[in-house]
């Protein structure tokens, strides 16, 4: 296996306007997935950090440097950063493979949403946004959108830039100034689009990067009474522990939390379609995709047929470095998460079910070093198995089998997760039936995975709270006043003189 060498990066936090060191001065190793060795090192913060970076928000905040400033300057911020990050593209599409492993396509597809995303909230701060109501004479009332105040912004290490911006963009959008926090294990991308923010000019204080552990760094964030809002995504288990903690200081919080996506593929649908896009729906990103269409429902009669189609076009995806020419999947990310899917192969093995492609990590040839899995698929399994109701996050598909059309939707909707979905049929009127009865915010009929700024994301169930992107992303960072002014202003004399 081929692969580029890099000369290690540092990388520090950005706390009012610095590039900072932790305040212990400690490190941590930043390793690429593909081949085991330290392609970065970052300040590892500490609870001091989280606090100065909070303090910094909040004076940023409170004394209106950002908040108060006309949208369309800020719009006109946002656009600044959508062009550099175009400008700078190919770098950090070849920084995110380095740091989460994915393929370079795949990573060159997420510089570019990131770049639209900007965009989109570019576009969206500077549209009309309040309402005024006729009510009782003399009085005219008013409903105006304000910022939230100091968000507190905690992403996972899938999709390290995309998901940073996901919250960043509307964030900052509507005036609120934030702490950030990367995933420890992807800080890359992140450091660098705060380098971007630095040359757009953005004033001091308004973004904050904290590095280091969720339990540390994360945990001083949510807990601060000078934070007003957490957006968080991550695993539904952290998602928890972070609403608990937020119910102290009343803080609002909005959480992208885990799924167990179901695919629901009918006898009437174009069977070679279907079998790409499940095809697609697991093993892109190598299953670690918090939508994956990690359950694979597939109707009696056509059953046998496309379990067969499915392994065998899955053994032959080419799985390798992300930088390596002709790859289409990736390495887990992390040596932890490679034990975790692991075990989870183990899990399904001992449960009784069987493994019809994969079921092993890939050793040879160079893959070592690397966190490698095969593109893995378990048939014979039933809906109470730990492999069909838990969320492996990683190139691991259920393929289970349905007889009617009240089964398979029972069966989708019997995890305690409500991510997203997806029907594939050539009925419109069956798929449109089914897709309405699925406890999910996010889906699809003959087709998997495509989203767009313009669509609100985010899950029913244990899969979160809130909702990011679109105008509900924005509506998320706003807080809401009602203002009524009393147009004849005279005493009310409720009480006598
Ligand atoms: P984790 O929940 O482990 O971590 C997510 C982030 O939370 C990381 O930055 C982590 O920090 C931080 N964190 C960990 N503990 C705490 C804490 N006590 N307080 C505050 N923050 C904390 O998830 P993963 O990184 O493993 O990401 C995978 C998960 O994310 C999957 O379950 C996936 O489904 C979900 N996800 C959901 C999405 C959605 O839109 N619904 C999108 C993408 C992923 P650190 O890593 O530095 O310790």
């Amino acid at each position: 296996m081929v692969e580029v060498k890099v000369d290690t990066l540092e990388l520090n936090m950005y706390i009012d306007g610095q590039w900072t060191k932790s305040s212990n001065n400690d490190m941590r190793s930043v390793i690429n997935p593909a081949t085991g060795e330290e392609i970065a090192r970052a300040s590892e913060g500490t609870v001091e950090d989280a606090k100065k970076a909070i303090q910094a928000a909040r004076n940023a905040f409170d004394t209106g440097v950002w908040s108060e400033v006309p949208a369309t300057e800020r719009a006109n911020f946002l656009l600044k950063v959508a062009d550099k990050i175009d400008e700078h593209a190919e770098e950090l599409a070849r920084l995110e493979t380095l740091d989460n492993g994915k393929p370079l396509r795949e990573a060159e597809a997420d510089i570019a949403d990131a770049a639209a995303c900007f965009r989109y909230y570019a576009g969206i701060v500077t549209k009309p946004d309040g309402e005024t109501y006729h009510v009782a004479d003399p009085m005219q009332a008013m409903v105006v959108r304000e910022p939230v105040g100091v968000c507190g912004l905690i992403v996972p290490w899938n999709f390290p830039l995309l998901m940073s911006v996901w919250k960043l963009a509307p964030a900052l959008a509507a005036g609120n100034t934030v702490v950030f926090k990367p995933s420890e294990v992807t800080p890359i991308t992140p450091t660098k689009l705060f380098e971007i923010f630095e040359e757009a000019g953005l004033p001091k204080g308004v973004a904050n990067m904290v590095m280091g552990a969720g339990n540390i760094v994360g945990d001083a964030i949510t807990e601060s009474p000078d934070v007003d809002m957490i957006s968080f995504t991550g695993g539904t288990k952290t998602g928890k522990h972070i609403m608990k903690k937020a119910a102290d200081t009343m803080k609002k919080v909005s959480l992208e939390l885990g799924g167990k996506s179901p695919n629901i593929i009918f006898a009437d649908a174009d069977f070679e379609v279907a079998v790409d896009f499940a095809l697609f729906g697991i093993y892109c990103g190598a299953g670690q995709v918090c939508s994956a269409g990690s359950r694979i429902l597939v109707e009696e009669s056509i059953y046998e047929r496309f379990v067969n189609r499915f392994a065998e076009r899955a053994k032959q995806i080419k799985v390798g470095s992300g930088l390596a020419e002709g790859t289409e999947m990736g390495p887990l990310v992390s040596q932890q998460h490679l034990e975790k899917v692991l075990n989870y192969i183990e899990i399904g093995k001992e449960e009784g079910a069987r493994v019809i492609c994969g079921g092993n990590r890939i050793t040879e040839n160079g893959y070592d070093k690397g966190y490698f899995v095969e593109p893995t698929a378990f048939v014979d399994v039933d809906q109470n198995m730990r492999i069909v109701q838990e969320e492996i996050f990683g190139p691991v598909a259920v393929i289970q089998k349905f007889r009617t059309e009240e089964e398979a939707i029972q069966l989708a909707n019997g995890t305690k997760y409500g991510l997203a979905g997806a029907v594939f049929s050539n009925d419109g009127t069956k798929a449109l039936r089914v897709i309405k009865k699925l406890r999910s915010g996010i889906t699809w009929i003959n087709s998997y995975h495509p989203t767009y700024n313009e669509a609100p994301w985010g899950g029913y169930k244990e899969s979160g709270i809130g909702r990011s992107l679109g105008t509900y992303g924005f509506d998320e960072f706003q807080e809401i006043k009602q203002i009524n002014i009393n147009l004849q202003v005279e005493p009310v004399q409720w009480f006598e003189k």
